[in-house]
């Protein structure tokens, strides 16, 4: 079992009269055996410094913590893309709305760190929300293209402002040479591309397959709330997506392919919020369904929870 450091920055540690990372340091250095807490900036910085003097490639992996297989995934596929891995875990405020479930969104801090260590992951940037957005903090980025395209954003229209905001401080933060993002928000993929791109970033962003139930369910931190019947119907929304694109592939009309889908998911206990067909690039509503790129993507809610999945055609 790896050794876990927990680098816990503040009064403790300039208690003894050391600098934090310098106690880590003494101890581990970021290696393949260890796995570092990172909670401040500074300590961040000293981090990824070391690593670009030793020439290491940096692969960051954001999340929002209650690590499932899904964002286990995206860990293994950054070792395979980079020397040193960093996992974010962060619950951002900002792409909550005062409605949602900020509150009592999963947190299971030390089974993460656990599972995090068994992956071999390097080190975990854990900031606090003051870190973050600390006091007069006034600067968003607020995407359009992507982020506009009456999808996600048509239900959460605070959900992508807060989003890029998070994404993009990331991103500057541990400077990473790629950053692992799911297709199961392949909205918000989509979004994190365009905005690596408009920024200049250095970050080259990756897609990850969505990892799934063995029934079809993508895995998601949220499931944990579906009651033993809601998750025994939430299937239905990937074999909806299946059908759909099965019937389109095989020349199907869109909008009467549509039209099933949406009732079948409604039928199987969900309120549907969207199941449309989209282009897979720009996400922009069809226009020549037989030559283009077509994402199918679905959001529904059954009882509290909101689900959302997505399958190419
Ligand atoms: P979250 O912690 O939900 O913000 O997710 C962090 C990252 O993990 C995002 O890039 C998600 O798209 C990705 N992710 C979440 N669930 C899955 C899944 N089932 N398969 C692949 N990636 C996922």
């Amino acid at each position: 079992m790896p050794k876990l450091i927990i680098n816990r920055a503040g009064a403790a540690e300039n208690a003894t009269g050391v600098p934090a990372l310098q106690l880590v340091k003494m101890k581990s250095g970021l290696s393949k055996r260890h796995l570092r807490v990172i909670r401040t900036l500074p300590n961040l910085r000293h981090a990824i410094a070391e690593l670009r003097a030793r020439q290491r490639t940096v692969a960051l992996v954001p999340t929002m913590g209650a690590l499932h297989a899904g964002h286990f995934s995206l860990v293994k596929i950054a070792q395979r893309r980079a020397d040193r891995i960093i996992v974010s875990i962060f619950v951002n405020p900002t792409q909550f709305a005062p409605n949602e479930d900020l509150s009592t969104y999963p947190r299971t801090w030390s089974a993460d760190l656990a599972a995090l260590m068994e992956l071999k992951a390097d080190a975990v940037w854990a900031p606090s929300v003051e870190t973050m957005y600390p006091e007069g903090f006034a600067t968003r980025i607020v995407p359009e293209g992507p982020a506009t395209v009456r999808l996600e954003d048509a239900f959460r229209p605070h959900f992508f402002a807060g989003v890029a905001t998070v994404v993009a401080k990331l991103l500057i933060q541990c400077e990473p040479d790629v950053a692992m993002f799911g297709e199961k928000d392949y909205q918000q993929l989509k979004v994190v591309t365009r905005l690596a791109r408009d920024l200049g970033l250095r970050t080259r962003i990756i897609g990850a397959p969505v990892v799934r139930e063995k029934d079809g369910l993508a895995l998601s931190s949220r499931n944990r709330y579906l009651t033993p019947e809601e998750r025994a119907a939430a299937p239905a929304l990937y074999r909806v997506l299946k059908e759909c694109a099965g019937r389109i592939r095989a020349g199907g009309p869109v909008e009467a392919v549509l039209d099933d889908g949406r009732a079948a998911i409604t039928r199987a206990g969900f309120a549907l919020d969207y199941l449309d067909a989209r282009n897979a690039e720009t996400l922009a509503p069809l226009a020549a369904p037989t030559v283009e790129p077509i994402r199918l993507l679905v959001a529904a809610r059954i009882g509290t929870t909101r689900l959302i999945d997505n399958l190419r055609v």
